[in-house]
């Protein structure tokens, strides 16, 4: 859990679990009593698919890049955004503050984690955690199941009061019973069914419409944070269409992360920033980069501040190649 509340996925998780059981427990076995196993098969298969996704998307490190250990060297008198020359773009890179690094491009400091994340989506209030680059797959399946179930429960509440309903109409000894009356006998003996009708129709809207915004922005290729902060008003560089898409969300192999789940979160699994893979947002290691070149005088290399040194603004470029939506270490290349 990477998220600062881990009541919050536990909250979330009793929303979805006490409707099911009560859908199982009542109509679920009412249609066992009568001949129908498969609802409560279904709602169940469901439910474990959908608590394991949620799981899987609460408990794993969205993407957490390690905060810089060092202290900041005031001396350095260092930029606080970075052009680079990656893979033949020019991009900027943001410094935060609070991790001490340059954050990677798509990489935001969620503010209630407290942490830089990856291929940062947005903090996920009902799941408690970030959702970024290593949960992203996982939350869009878990949006997928539980849409799926809540869609399922739904139908099958409402069929079962139909059935009760059709049931009472047509019982030889009621004689012709109006369909109000009816349905008023259905509630009384069917109270749950129609609670957990009315309860996962009303969720319903919410799962849907937040899947379907899922759906949207996989097949324009941007996280929620790119949207609401509309990043790409005219062409997105990041999307190769719909179908690509979804193939490297879904098809991609299992993405490493940089923290020690063991170690509290934000802070790097390895002692020796030389060997971590997270050693070029080092602030220092890159601010030496950045001074190494502009004492070489370099066209390229040149300040755009003030003669005094002027820390904020672009002051210098170098090139990288990014992998993974990250900065390497050793990844700078020297073409000069
Ligand atoms: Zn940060
Ligand atoms: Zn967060």
């Amino acid at each position: 859990m990477t998220g600062p509340n881990p009541w919050t996925a536990m909250k979330t998780y009793c929303l979805i679990l006490i409707p099911s059981v009560l859908f199982i427990a009542s109509p679920g076995v009412d249609f066992a009593d009568r001949g129908d196993a498969w609802p409560i098969a279904v709602s169940c298969v469901l439910l474990v698919l959908t608590s394991i996704l949620m799981g899987f998307t609460a408990f794993v490190d969205p993407g957490v890049i390690p905060r810089n250990p060092e202290p900041e060297d005031e001396s350095a008198r260092l930029p606080r955004s970075l052009g680079v020359i990656a893979t033949g773009q020019q991009i900027e890179l943001k410094y935060c503050y609070t991790c001490r690094i340059f954050r990677p491009p798509r990489c935001a400091h969620c503010s209630i984690c407290n942490n830089c994340v990856e291929l940062f989506d947005h903090h996920c209030g009902w799941v408690g955690t970030c959702i970024g680059k290593r949960n992203y797959r996982q939350y869009t399946l878990f949006l997928y199941a539980l849409s799926s179930l809540t869609l399922f429960i739904c139908a099958m509440s409402a069929y079962h009061l139909k059935v009760i309903t059709v049931e009472y109409m047509t019982a030889p000894q009621l004689e012709d019973l109006p369909l109000s009356e009816a349905f008023q006998k259905t509630l009384q003996r069917n109270p749950i069914s129609f609670i957990v009708a009315v309860y996962s129709f009303g969720f319903m809207f919410f799962v849907i419409g937040l899947t379907g915004l899922h759906c949207y922005l996989l097949a324009t290729g941007q996280t929620t944070h790119e949207q609401l902060k509309k990043s790409f008003p005219f062409a997105n560089p990041h999307t190769k269409g719909p179908v690509q898409n979804c193939l490297a969300l879904f098809c991609a192999p299992p993405i490493s992360g940089h923290v020690d789940p063991r170690q509290p979160a934000g802070y790097s699994s390895t002692s020796s920033a030389t060997n971590s893979k997270i050693t070029f947002v080092d602030h220092n290691q890159l601010a030496q980069i950045v001074k190494e070149r502009s004492v070489d005088g370099g066209t390229r290399h040149d300040h755009d501040g003030d003669s005094d040194g002027e820390i904020d603004g672009r002051i210098g470029e170098v090139e990288v190649e990014i992998e993974r939506g990250g900065l390497l270490p050793g990844s700078v290349s020297d073409k000069d």
